[in-house]
Protein backbone atom coordinates (compact mmCIF):
# COMPACT_ATOMS: atom_id res chain seq x y z
CA UNK A 1 0.00 0.00 0.00
CA UNK A 2 1.09 2.99 -0.50
CA UNK A 3 -0.19 6.94 0.18
CA UNK A 4 0.15 9.94 -2.37
CA UNK A 5 0.91 12.92 -0.12
CA UNK A 6 -1.38 15.79 -1.33
CA UNK A 7 -0.78 18.80 -2.38
CA UNK A 8 -1.78 21.58 0.20
CA UNK A 9 -2.53 24.02 -2.70
CA UNK A 10 -5.19 22.30 -3.70
CA UNK A 11 -8.34 24.67 -3.41
CA UNK A 12 -11.48 26.17 -5.53
CA UNK A 13 -11.93 22.51 -6.60
CA UNK A 14 -15.68 21.15 -6.99
CA UNK A 15 -15.90 18.68 -3.59
CA UNK A 16 -16.51 16.44 -6.35
CA UNK A 17 -13.88 16.19 -7.66
CA UNK A 18 -11.09 16.88 -5.15
CA UNK A 19 -9.65 13.53 -4.16
CA UNK A 20 -9.20 13.90 -0.14
CA UNK A 21 -7.34 10.76 0.52
CA UNK A 22 -5.63 8.90 -2.43
CA UNK A 23 -4.50 4.67 -1.84
CA UNK A 24 -2.78 2.82 -4.28
CA UNK A 25 -2.41 -0.98 -3.96
CA UNK A 26 -0.21 -1.88 -5.86
CA UNK A 27 -1.66 -5.60 -7.03
CA UNK A 28 -5.26 -4.45 -6.98
CA UNK A 29 -6.26 -1.06 -8.09
CA UNK A 30 -6.65 2.54 -6.93
CA UNK A 31 -8.92 3.81 -3.95
CA UNK A 32 -9.79 7.29 -4.44
CA UNK A 33 -12.17 9.32 -1.21
CA UNK A 34 -13.67 12.28 -2.58
CA UNK A 35 -14.37 15.52 -0.69
CA UNK A 36 -17.82 14.96 -1.04
CA UNK A 37 -16.74 11.48 0.49
CA UNK A 38 -17.73 9.12 -2.15
CA UNK A 39 -15.32 6.25 -2.74
CA UNK A 40 -14.13 5.25 -6.03
CA UNK A 41 -12.07 2.16 -6.73
CA UNK A 42 -10.56 1.65 -9.84
CA UNK A 43 -9.37 -1.97 -10.73
CA UNK A 44 -5.88 -1.99 -12.08
CA UNK A 45 -6.30 -3.41 -15.46
CA UNK A 46 -9.56 -1.62 -16.13
CA UNK A 47 -6.84 1.59 -14.88
CA UNK A 48 -4.75 0.84 -17.65
CA UNK A 49 -6.97 -0.03 -20.48
CA UNK A 50 -8.03 3.35 -19.98
CA UNK A 51 -4.49 4.87 -20.16
CA UNK A 52 -5.26 8.62 -21.36
CA UNK A 53 -1.21 8.97 -22.52
CA UNK A 54 -1.93 9.41 -26.42
CA UNK A 55 0.76 6.58 -27.15
CA UNK A 56 -2.11 4.11 -25.46
CA UNK A 57 -4.73 6.21 -27.21
CA UNK A 58 -3.72 5.50 -30.82
CA UNK A 59 -3.08 1.97 -30.17
CA UNK A 60 -7.15 1.99 -29.33
CA UNK A 61 -7.91 4.05 -32.29
CA UNK A 62 -6.18 1.20 -34.11
CA UNK A 63 -8.51 -1.36 -32.17
CA UNK A 64 -5.55 -2.69 -30.40
CA UNK A 65 -5.57 -3.14 -26.54
CA UNK A 66 -3.30 -0.90 -24.83
CA UNK A 67 -2.51 -3.56 -22.50
CA UNK A 68 -0.78 -6.60 -22.25
CA UNK A 69 1.98 -5.67 -25.00
CA UNK A 70 4.60 -7.63 -25.84
CA UNK A 71 6.87 -8.68 -23.56
CA UNK A 72 4.23 -6.67 -20.90
CA UNK A 73 4.93 -8.43 -17.34
CA UNK A 74 2.23 -9.94 -16.13
CA UNK A 75 0.58 -9.60 -13.38
CA UNK A 76 0.06 -5.70 -14.05
CA UNK A 77 1.11 -3.79 -11.08
CA UNK A 78 1.96 0.05 -10.46
CA UNK A 79 5.20 0.30 -9.30
CA UNK A 80 4.74 4.02 -7.97
CA UNK A 81 1.90 6.90 -7.93
CA UNK A 82 2.74 10.61 -8.09
CA UNK A 83 0.15 13.27 -7.78
CA UNK A 84 0.37 15.52 -11.25
CA UNK A 85 -0.10 18.78 -9.92
CA UNK A 86 -3.42 19.23 -7.92
CA UNK A 87 -5.26 17.60 -10.99
CA UNK A 88 -4.34 14.08 -11.60
CA UNK A 89 -2.63 10.93 -10.57
CA UNK A 90 0.49 9.78 -12.30
CA UNK A 91 1.43 6.15 -11.81
CA UNK A 92 4.19 4.09 -13.53
CA UNK A 93 3.47 0.80 -13.90
CA UNK A 94 5.69 -2.36 -13.77
CA UNK A 95 6.40 -2.30 -17.94
CA UNK A 96 8.18 1.04 -17.25
CA UNK A 97 5.20 3.16 -18.94
CA UNK A 98 4.69 6.01 -17.43
CA UNK A 99 3.56 8.71 -19.81
CA UNK A 100 -0.79 8.68 -18.70
CA UNK A 101 -2.07 11.00 -16.29
CA UNK A 102 -5.45 10.40 -14.83
CA UNK A 103 -7.23 13.47 -14.64
CA UNK A 104 -9.60 13.14 -10.85
CA UNK A 105 -12.52 14.49 -12.60
CA UNK A 106 -11.93 11.95 -15.39
CA UNK A 107 -11.78 9.31 -12.84
CA UNK A 108 -14.43 10.76 -10.73
CA UNK A 109 -17.11 10.94 -13.92
CA UNK A 110 -16.15 7.51 -15.05
CA UNK A 111 -16.69 5.88 -11.06
CA UNK A 112 -19.85 8.08 -11.52
CA UNK A 113 -20.85 6.54 -14.71
CA UNK A 114 -20.02 2.88 -13.96
CA UNK A 115 -21.46 2.91 -10.14
CA UNK A 116 -17.97 1.63 -8.32
CA UNK A 117 -18.68 3.43 -5.18
CA UNK A 118 -20.53 1.40 -2.04
CA UNK A 119 -23.65 3.31 -2.14
CA UNK A 120 -24.99 5.32 0.70
ZN1 LIG B 1 -0.37 4.91 -21.80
Amino acid sequence: MLSVRLPSYAENVDDRFEPLDIHVKRTEGVTITFADDFVAEFNLVALRLRCPCAECRSLRDRGEESWPRPGSPIPLEIATAEMHGAWGLSPTWNDGHTAGIYPFDALRNWADSEGTSPRG
